[in-house]
């Protein structure tokens, strides 16, 4: 029966793991927080001067002493 209405696919009812808790929205995709080189990230919010760390798009957070914190 064509009625004419086609499956699309709505971004709500398909848990297609594409789009996790990441803020990253370059091209291409930055290393993932757990990635080794997971600090290549940009920084989307820098506190490096007043709170010494940066947190990248990623989800990682960067200190100034070179630890991270990887996120949840
Ligand atoms: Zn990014």
């Amino acid at each position: 029966m064509p009625d004419g209405t086609p499956v699309t696919h709505s971004s709500t009812d398909d848990t297609d793991d594409g789009e996790r808790t990441t803020m990253c929205h370059h091209v291409p995709t930055c290393p993932d927080a757990r990635d080794p080189h997971a600090t290549a990230a940009h920084t989307v919010s820098d506190h490096d001067v007043d709170q010494g760390w940066q947190l990248l798009c990623n989800g990682l957070i960067v200190f100034h002493d070179g630890g991270c914190l990887v996120p949840p």
